[in-house]
């Protein structure tokens, strides 16, 4: 229906200034930091001023196992917010950060698409308000104080060939993942094998978006193990003295970031930690802004609903002490196809078969969800290509489910295109259905944890792990990290550990290969197959067709 590119249509906004933005969820003036005219962070006091008001209804946007390309949540979760709006609802919507890194690589931007956008879509997907480098430095001072602190003696007795820290950019460089630092000398240290990840993997990340204030975030930096001694005595920052630089780095990256949908509505976008090695939803404290501001707040989960809306609910709400009100389950006829055995490349053909049978990936996540105690509903997430056919299938199969079902069409259409499902959203968010539970009380020993993730969400028949993983949970129970919940990083592309497994999988086995302690973020991270935190550039990366035009616009960005 469109003909304009994403980055077209976001430049043809009607941009309003952010005062003007503000003051739809009553921000006063004073209270935003302008970044720019189109840019806000909202202030740590006037935030702190709101902790009385009661909270809006909280509104969860995941998917199905999704195809390579991303499904549309994001879309979905801006396209929802605008839906509420337009009906006549106070609405915000809350997203993350996009990283710098995978723009110039594959996957384009992380401000929605079509007439469901975040905008300045090309700040978003670039610098934005600095946050990402912020957090960059925060990391990376760490890192220079462990060299630094060995250099210069080594007071604390690190093992150099234990520092579990590593550096980070938010950049795809695949020729830093295994580095060798410190040559050059003895003026230039001791050297030793590290490594960078991208900027979303560090653990500083995580924390930003878990941590409820200033000091909650400094005695979680504080709580960060960075090495361990000959005796395998954790190091941490707080041991190293740089739990204070950090939080001072980090200071002005704690306040959400404000900015508007293309019709005008208020986002907040802030954070982005990786979906795999931790969470992947925004802050904590953006969330909670927007529940005191708005009656709704729609907000998004990366990856599938296996992941992404475990994560959310197990990890952000549990820690937060959040709960949602209704979830949105995003489907698109391709990813059906695809979880329906279809090809990637036979995908453009009609095929109401595979649709059909895609759906038993569909209604596995239906159930997971439901057993959270939160009322879904599937949003068909509209692509041009789709049949009448195939849409009519879709919505046979899943009705047969006995769930409910929302055509929606807000890529092409803007809030028009998604009315109907907003109204339903609102009605569910609204009706005090929820009943939300955790999936594992904290109580629960480590493994037992990973094992019901990996039977309920999962289906799988069970775990595999070797004993020194096993006994590397017992040491961590014995330290008083038990109560920590479980963070998997699996691929997305499946319920199992094998990308290539679609469908609704059954008779696998999830195979656990490592355990990681994020004792600053909170969690145990849970590591099943090759997960990548450095990223590499594609053979021909989007860099090579991002440039400015004769405006001095971007172009290029997707
Ligand atoms: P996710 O958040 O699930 O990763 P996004 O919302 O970022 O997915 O969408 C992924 C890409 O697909 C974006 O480039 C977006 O513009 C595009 N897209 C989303 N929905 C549609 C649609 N209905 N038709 C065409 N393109 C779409
Ligand atoms: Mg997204």
């Amino acid at each position: 229906m469109t003909h304009l590119t994403d980055i077209e249509i976001a430049r043809a906004a009607r941009k309003q200034k952010i005062q003007a933005i503000g003051a739809r969820l009553d921000i006063p003036e004073e209270a935003l930091l302008p970044y720019g005219h189109d840019k806000a962070k909202v202030a740590q006091s006037f935030i702190e001023g709101l902790r009385d008001r009661p909270d809006g209804k909280l509104i969860l946007v995941t998917a199905i196992t999704p195809t390579p390309a991303g499904e549309g949540k994001t879309t979905t979760t801006v396209g929802l917010g605008d839906g509420l709006n337009r009906i006549g609802k106070r609405a915000a919507i809350c997203i993350r950060e996009a990283s710098l890194g995978p723009c110039f690589g594959l996957k384009g931007g992380a401000a929605g698409g079509g007439y469901a956008q975040v905008i300045p879509m090309e700040d978003m997907n670039l610098h934005f308000t600095g946050d990402f480098h912020a957090i960059t430095s925060a990391h990376n001072l760490l890192s220079a104080m462990i060299d630094n602190h060995i250099h210069w003696g080594n007071e604390l007795q690190i093992d150099q060939r234990r520092v579990v820290w590593r550096r980070v950019m938010d950049m795809n460089d695949r020729a830093l993942r295994d580095i060798v630092t410190s040559l050059g000398g003895p003026a230039n240290g001791f050297p030793r094998q590290t490594g960078f990840d991208i900027t979303v993997a560090s653990e500083v990340m995580a924390i930003l978006c878990l941590a409820e204030d200033l000091a909650d975030l400094q005695r979680r930096l504080g709580e960060i193990i960075v090495a361990y001694t000959r005796e395998k005595e954790p190091i941490r920052a707080r041991d190293l003295k740089a739990d204070g630089a950090m939080t001072v780095l980090l200071r002005d990256a704690m306040q959400p970031n404000l900015v508007q949908t293309l019709e005008n509505n208020p986002a907040f976008v802030h954070g982005g930690p990786f979906a795999n090695i931790a969470h992947g939803c925004n802050s904590v404290i953006s969330t909670r802004l927007a529940l005191k501001l708005a009656d709704y707040v729609v907000t998004e989960a990366g990856f599938g609903a296996d992941l992404g809306a475990e994560k959310f609910m197990d990890i952000k709400c549990r820690k937060a002490g959040l709960s949602p009100d209704a979830v949105v389950l995003v489907a698109t006829v391709r990813s059906l196809k695809m979880n329906g055995g279809v090809a990637k490349e036979n995908l453009g053909a009609e095929n109401p078969q595979a649709v059909q049978a895609g759906c038993a990936n569909l209604t596995r996540h239906l159930e997971n969800l439901r057993g959270f105690g939160v009322p879904v509903v599937v949003a068909i997430n509209r692509f041009a290509g789709d049949t009448e056919a195939e849409l009519e299938m879709l919505r046979k199969t899943v009705e047969a489910e006995d769930a409910e079902v929302f055509l929606c069409n807000h890529w092409a259409e803007g809030s028009a295109g998604i009315e109907a499902l907003a109204h339903r959203v609102a009605e569910l968010a609204d009706s005090g259905e929820a009943a939300f539970q955790l999936l594992y009380p904290d109580t629960m020993p480590l493994f037992e944890k990973i094992e019901t993730v990996a039977r309920k969400i999962y289906r799988a028949d069970g775990v595999d792990a070797d004993p020194r993983i096993r006994a590397q949970l017992a040491e961590w129970e014995a330290q008083g990290f038990g109560d920590l919940p479980v963070c998997v990083a699996k691929t997305q592309y499946s319920f199992s550990a094998d990308p290539s497994q679609r469908g609704a999988v059954t008779g696998h086995r999830i195979p656990v290969r490592e355990v990681r302690l994020s004792a600053g973020a909170g969690f145990i991270v849970v590591i099943c197959g090759e997960i990548m935190t450095m990223p590499g550039l594609p053979r021909t990366p989007a860099a090579e067709g991002i440039g400015l035009n004769a405006d001095n616009q971007v172009e290029g960005l997707f």
